[in-house]
């Protein structure tokens, strides 16, 4: 999901660590090391290591969030794992067709899911795009030396128009998507980036090798639904169309809108992922890849993460 959706919007104003805003110590060599260099050869050296030492520090310190989604070797692990469950589960599907979609029916809820019937129309998955199938790089790196920096809308429109080759795919996702497409499964992608982009957002995607994606019938965008950020209105019109046997995305919103209302606290929406039949959803017919670096799950207090009964009391060694 792009950051187009007012909660996104919020949520892109990434809350950074403290630590990432750091720039490192300066290197002050005293004077009396200074006055005891001899050499021209030495004097040159102080000097070079004075101007790296200088760089390093003006150089902001990577967001643990971004070292590990972008960076890590466990965070292409676990979107590979992502994507390896995702395809069996959606040639699984394909062999023996199922009855009903894994989009939920309008009028729906998440204490009692209802979905979508599939009568005859052909299978295909439905897929985020940003932090979904791509790694947005270009803009992350932007964002990663200018922290402190709150989100601006009008930044992120420029990157969707101008960003197409700075960007890769989520490992694991064009395998995966490979597969799904040979076993006749219409792969369709449905982000908040916006329709006035389309041109470019085709690009992005095409160009990291994760199409085809045409706007218009593989590519759903902001703007080609009522609901503005809303994706509950394309995947109705994606369903009229199409049998949808999964959906993966990084936001709960890539899977209802229901998680995103309006006043549902921290602890209560957790509650509502992961229990009852939506638990049973995950991995089989809803696929979350990990995005800790942006997005819906960002917020919270001391008291909505930590249970009062979950705390290490003071007299048992806690502080
Ligand atoms: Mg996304």
């Amino acid at each position: 999901m792009a950051a187009s959706s007012p909660l996104l919007r919020s949520s892109r104003a990434k809350s950074r660590d403290p630590a990432g805003r750091s720039r490192g110590p300066w290197f002050s060599p005293s004077l009396e090391i200074v006055s005891r260099l001899r050499s021209t050869r030495t004097v040159w050296g102080l000097g070079f290591a004075l101007f790296a030492s200088a760089t390093a520090a003006q150089t902001p310190a990577v967001p643990p969030t971004m070292q590990w989604l972008y960076g890590s070797g466990e965070a292409g692990a676990t979107s590979i794992q992502a994507y390896h469950a995702f395809r069996d589960y959606v040639l699984a599907a394909a062999r023996h067709r199922p009855r009903d979609s894994v989009v939920l029916a309008e009028g729906s809820t998440l204490a009692a899911p209802r979905f979508v019937r599939c009568g005859r129309r052909p299978l295909a998955v439905v897929l985020d795009v940003d932090e979904t199938a791509l790694q947005n790089l270009g803009y992350e790196y932007d964002d990663a030396t200018h922290p402190g920096r709150p989100y601006d809308q009008e930044r992120w429109n420029a990157w969707e128009r101008s960003g197409a080759n700075q960007v890769l795919p989520i490992p694991g996702a064009v395998t995966a998507l490979g597969a799904i497409r040979r076993a006749g499964v219409t792969v369709i992608f449905n982000s908040n980036r916006l329709a006035a982009n389309a041109a470019t957002n085709e690009a992005a995607l095409n160009g990291a090798g994760l199409g085809p994606a045409r706007h218009g019938s593989t590519l759903w965008l902001q703007g080609d639904a009522p609901g503005g950020s809303a994706k509950d209105p394309r995947r109705a019109a994606i369903s009229r169309r199409f049998c949808v046997v999964a959906m993966a995305g990084d936001q709960l919103g890539d899977f209802t809108d229901l998680f995103n209302a309006r006043g549902l606290s921290v602890p209560e929406r957790r509650r509502l992922a992961t229990s009852g039949a939506v638990a049973d959803l995950w991995g089989n017919g809803w696929f979350v890849l990990s995005n800790p670096v942006y997005g819906t799950g960002l917020r919270g207090t001391i008291d909505d993460i930590f249970p009062a009964d979950r705390r290490w009391p003071a007299d048992q060694g806690g502080h």
